[in-house]
């Protein structure tokens, strides 16, 4: 039988929130820095709202393609399956790596400039479960989150900036 590759939005999303799940990383976490940095722009933003938004997010083909590559990644990392030097490399999360930023930019460009500069503000900041993940998985630790801190920074920052454009849409209605 043919192996599956296409898969509904549905089946996206579940797989998505299952593999993260494993990782260590639920959904409510990556929408509470959706909400946190949108509060600072919009003091009545609701976190429901953020939290529909990155399980939109997640039931996304690109999307999808990127949080289950990264996460096969880093545990591939964990279990020393690729060879030096990027073996070495990608388990030290070496700060001048940087693949790992690309991968989370093409997530944040979907949402334009400013998804990347909400982007790079979670990437330089490190809000809640991206700084679990950075630095649970630096150093002599087993674990490597290398690609999913960015990863899921990148959902945050794109839910952030999604909610941010459902916001104005409402607000140019109202006017
Ligand atoms: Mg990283």
């Amino acid at each position: 039988m043919d192996k599956k590759v296409i898969f509904s939005r549905e089946e996206m999303y579940e797989l998505n929130v299952e593999r993260l799940k494993e990782r260590g990383v639920e959904l409510e976490a990556i929408a509470e820095i959706a909400y946190h940095q949108q509060s600072r722009y919009i003091p009545n933003v609701s976190f429901e709202v953020c939290l529909e938004s990155v399980k939109k997010l997640l039931s996304l083909r690109d999307i999808f393609h990127i949080v289950q590559l990264g996460i096969e990644i880093d545990r591939m990392t964990e279990q020393g399956l690729f060879r030096s030097p990027i073996q070495d490399i990608m388990k030290a999360d070496l700060g001048m790596f940087g693949i790992d930023e690309i991968i989370g930019l093409a997530v944040a460009q979907n949402y334009g400039a400013i998804g990347q500069t909400n982007f790079g503000d979670i990437d330089v900041n490190k809000p809640g479960i991206v700084a679990k993940l950075n630095s649970d998985g630096k150093g002599d630790k087993p674990e490597c989150h290398t690609f999913l801190d960015d990863i899921v920074g990148a959902i945050a920052a794109a839910a952030s900036t999604r909610v941010a454009q459902i916001m104005s849409e409402e607000l140019a209605h109202k006017e």
